[in-house]
């Protein structure tokens, strides 16, 4: 038997609760994992709280971050005792997540655990600074090199906002961060950002075309928010498009686009292929320091995520949530 978040949808309404589940429960895959720690982000909150269409199918296990050992396999690319990360393909959503301490797995889905960054390290940057890394390197690969000038980072006191801000100033950037919580103001100059803004100078519509400030932009909010950033990136500049915190709408226009060459970059940590992976995370165990990442996240067991999840749905927690799903 092992401990499990169990997401079901029966007669009773839709409910989360921490409970036990036997091994032989687990879905069909070709590694079996001892969990070590798991992460919680915005969709394991629309997950658990339902509040997304996140979930495909039920009994669900969310979690769609998760490191640990293998205990079970039947590829040849693991062996027992190798140690191994997860992020997204759908795990937490169509297939049993990292919120258990025993998973089961697709090997393709895994990669092995980077050698500079340790089980809970590798939890505290989980999917929000793969993420975070994904969006620097769109940056980088448009041409946007610290001489050009302000990164706008937008959410920054979420997950991937923080880590973006981290990463960015570690890189040589000038980062901007927008937030509502201005009152965050030392924790996010403690990252990196030399200004900070109040979100809600980007969060109503705007006109199509505004002064050219930004020379890029990570975007972990969208909706009018993103439309804004787009609307003043410079000429030849690049957004990085992350989340959807403020909405999935996004009423633009073409204007920034044919009129300021300015690219919207696409991220998507979920299907990102394997060696796109492997190389996002080996910078971040290049840049990532132990004294950063302990500033960025903090800790708490399984029985805490129930009552953790609404606090992060609503916007009260800053950085990232290890779970350390063996205490
Ligand atoms: P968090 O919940 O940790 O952070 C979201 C942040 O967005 C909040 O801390 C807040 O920052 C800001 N925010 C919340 N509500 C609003 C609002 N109504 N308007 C403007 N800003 C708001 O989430 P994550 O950092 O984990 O994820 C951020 C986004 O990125 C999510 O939408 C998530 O779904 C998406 N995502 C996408 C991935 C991908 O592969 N593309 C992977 C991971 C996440 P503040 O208080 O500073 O304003």
């Amino acid at each position: 038997m092992f401990k499990a978040i169990l997401i079901e949808k029966d007669n009773n309404g839709y409910h989360a609760k921490l409970t036990k589940l036997d091994q032989s429960q687990l879905p069909a895959g070709d590694v079996t994992v001892e969990v070590s720690y798991s992460s919680l982000n915005y969709k394991d909150g629309l997950a658990i709280t339902g509040k997304g269409p996140v979930v495909r199918q039920f009994p669900m296990v969310p979690g769609i971050d998760l490191v640990g050992k293998v205990i079970g396999s039947q590829c040849t690319q693991y062996k027992l005792g190798d140690l191994v990360l997860l992020n997204g393909w759908g795990v937490g959503e169509k297939h049993w997540g990292g919120l258990a301490q025993v998973a089961r797995l697709n090997s393709q889905w895994l990669i092995p655990l980077p050698k500079k960054i340790t089980l809970k390290q590798a939890m505290a940057i989980g999917t929000a600074g793969y993420t975070a890394m994904l969006a620097v390197i769109a940056l980088e690969k448009n041409g946007v090199t610290p001489d050009k000038g302000e990164i706008l980072v937008t959410g920054a006191n979420g997950g991937v906002g923080s880590f973006a801000i981290a990463l960015l100033a570690n890189l040589g950037y000038n980062v901007t961060a927008s937030t509502g919580r201005l009152t965050e103001h030392q924790y996010l100059t403690e990252l990196g950002a030399k200004q900070i803004i109040d979100r809600q100078e980007l969060s109503e519509p705007g006109k199509p075309l505004q002064k050219e400030r930004w020379a890029g932009v990570i975007d972990c909010v969208g909706s009018h928010t993103l439309a804004n950033a787009c609307a003043s990136t410079m000429y030849g500049g690049t957004v990085a498009a992350c989340g959807l915190a403020q909405g999935m709408d996004f009423n633009s226009s073409v204007a920034p686009f044919i009129l300021r060459g300015v690219t919207l970059a696409g991220i998507d940590s979920v299907m990102c292929p394997y060696a796109a992976r492997v190389a996002a995370w080996q910078r971040l165990a290049d840049i990532m320091s132990d004294s950063l990442l302990a500033k960025i996240s903090h800790e708490i067991t399984l029985e805490q995520v129930i009552p953790t999840i609404t606090q992060l749905m609503d916007g009260k927690i800053r950085g990232r949530i290890i779970v350390d799903v063996n205490r």
